[in-house]
C-alpha cells in the first residue's frame, strides 16, 4: 500500500534509537522528509546516517534536550529554518523514574511532568498552526499500554501517559474540522535499549538469566513473546497515511494481546 506521504515533511522525537528509530524508519521508507531529533549526538548520527543510505529525500538530524524549554526552542527554530512548517508530528521521549506513587517525591512528579507532558503540549503550540491553515496534519504520540492498565512502580509515567492520552483526545475533537488527527500508539514489551536496560538491572536484582527473565516476561503477553520495534513503527506510519484519515482521537496499541481489556 502507497500511504501518500511522498510529499509530506516530519519532524520525529527521541528517534536515535528503539521506537522513535522504528517510526522514522517506516516514514522514511514512505517518501517523508524528516527531521531527527534525539539526546545524543553520535547514536542520532548513526540513526540518520543509517536511514540515508536507502531514501532518496533529505533527512535532517539534530540534538537536543526535549526536557528543557531552552532545547525546545532551538528545536523549534531548526525545524522551522529547515523545513518551514511540518505536516507530520511524532512526539516520543525516554520514560520518567521508576517509582511507587508513595515514594515519589514531588520534584519527581514535576520533573515527569516537565519531561512526558509539558515537552508535548511545546511541540504542539509551535507545529499545529501551520497543520492548521493548511487544512491537513497528522500528531501521533508514543506512550504506553499503562494508559488503560496502568504498571506497578511506574507511578509518574502512568499518570503522564494517561493525562496526556485524555489531552490528545480533548485535541482531537478540537482540531478535527480542520483536518489534522491526533491519535497515540501505546507499545507493551518491545524489545529496544530501554527494555535491554530493565532488563540488565533484573537480572542484577534477581539473579536469573537473560533467558529466564525474558521468558517470565513473555509469559504475561498472548503471543509469548516480546515485540520487535519493526512491527512498531509500520502502525504509526499508516496513522500518518492519507488512508488514516478517518481515525482521531484512538489509541492503538502495539502490544501482542498483553492489554488485558477488549477496549
Ligand atoms: P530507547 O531507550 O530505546 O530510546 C529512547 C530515545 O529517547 C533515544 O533516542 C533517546 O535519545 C531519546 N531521549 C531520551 N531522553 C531524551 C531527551 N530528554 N531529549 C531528547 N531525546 C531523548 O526507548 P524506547 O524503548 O524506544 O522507548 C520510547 C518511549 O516509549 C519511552 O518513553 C518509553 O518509556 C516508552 N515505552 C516503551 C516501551 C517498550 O517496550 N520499549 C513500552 C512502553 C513505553
Amino acid at each position: 500500500m502507497n500511504f501518500g506521504l511522498s510529499e509530506k515533511k516530519a519532524l520525529v522525537c527521541a528517534a536515535s534509537k528503539g521506537l522513535g528509530r522504528a517510526v522514522a524508519t517506516s516514514l522514511a521508507a514512505e517518501g517523508v522528509e524528516l527531521f531527527l531529533c534525539a539526546r545524543g549526538e553520535e547514536a542520532l548520527e548513526k540513526t540518520a546516517v543509517k536511514i540515508r543510505e536507502t531514501a532518496s529525500q533529505p533527512i535532517h538530524s539534530s540534538s537536543c534536550d526535549l526536557i528543557t524549554a531552552d532545547g525546545r526552542q532551538k528545536l523549534i527554530q531548526a525545524v522551522q529554518e529547515k523545513l518551514g512548517g511540518i505536516d507530520i508530528l511524532i512526539h516520543n521521549i525516554g520514560g520518567p523514574k521508576a517509582s511507587t506513587v508513595e515514594n515519589t517525591s514531588l520534584e519527581d512528579w514535576q520533573a515527569g511532568f516537565e519531561r512526558n507532558f509539558i515537552s508535548v503540549m511545546d511541540l504542539n503550540n509551535a507545529f499545529l498552526p501551520h497543520m492548521k491553515a493548511q487544512q491537513w496534519g497528522r500528531i501521533v504520540a508514543i506512550t504506553s499500554t499503562s494508559v488503560v492498565q496502568p504498571i506497578p512502580n511506574l507511578a509518574v509515567s502512568n499518570a503522564m501517559r494517561a493525562g496526556l492520552t485524555a489531552t490528545f483526545k480533548t485535541l482531537a475533537d478540537e482540531v478535527a474540522p480542520s483536518g489534522v488527527t491526533v491519535n497515540t500508539v501505546a507499545p507493551g514489551k518491545i524489545l529496544t535499549d530501554r527494555t535491554e536496560e530493565r532488563l540488565q538491572s533484573e537480572i542484577k536484582r534477581l539473579g536469573k538469566t537473560r533467558e529466564e527473565l525474558l521468558k517470565n516476561w513473555a509469559e504475561e503477553i498472548p503471543m509469548k513473546r516480546l515485540g520487535d520495534p519493526s512491527e512498531y513503527g509500520p502502525t504509526v506510519a499508516f496513522l500518518c497515511s492519507q488512508q488514516a484519515s478517518y481515525i482521531t482521537g484512538a489509541t492503538w496499541c502495539v502490544d501482542g494481546g498483553k492489554r488485558r481489556a477488549p477496549f
